[in-house]
């Protein structure tokens, strides 16, 4: 299932994600729900491996948000940004995708289109505050899990206000 292009206006921020340069991050917003991802054999199969629980995750990220529970790991998205705002998180930090809420990442994981760990992982905006609304990465995604949008600069801005 495509990302909710109204996410912003449907869910709630449950957490953000912070970039560890102490200035930038982005926003956790939910609740998630069972779509692209639980639906997959491969993502399935990946999780048992791990044996980690297939939950619904939410959407990381507002300008450029990804639709963890939509997002299947193919990476296309990673591979057609021409300024690498996507980067694999479990390759900077392995641990279940519910415990990247309120977390804090350097941005240091990888941005190859092959390198994720495995199907449990997750294309992560972590550098949101870089895109330049090419659109990309939008157009590549299989289970069209992107959405961007410059204007939901305001949802942004609002959840920062509100938190402050
Ligand atoms: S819109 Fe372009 S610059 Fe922005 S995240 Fe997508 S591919 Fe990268």
């Amino acid at each position: 299932m495509p990302i909710d292009p109204e996410f912003p206006r449907n869910h709630q921020v449950f957490g953000r994600h912070n970039h560890a340069d102490g200035k930038h991050y982005h926003f956790v917003w939910g609740p998630g729900s069972p779509s692209d991802a639980s639906s997959s054999g491969e993502v399935r199969a990946a999780y048992a491996a791990r044996n980690e629980e297939l939950v619904p995750v939410g959407v990381h990220g507002t300008m450029v948000a990804v639709d963890w529970d939509s997002c299947i790991a193919d990476g296309a998205c990673i591979q057609a940004c021409p300024v690498s705002v996507f980067q694999w998180y479990r390759t900077e930090n392995d641990v279940p995708a519910v415990d990247m809420v309120n977390a804090t990442s350097y941005g240091n994981g990888s941005t190859g289109k092959e390198e994720r760990l495995d199907s449990t992982d997750k294309s992560d905006p972590i550098r949101e505050h870089e895109c330049i609304w090419c659109m990309a990465c939008v157009t590549v995604c299989p289970p069209k899990a992107v959405k961007v949008d410059q204007s939901n600069l305001e949802f942004h801005q609002r959840e920062t206000f509100q938190q402050q």
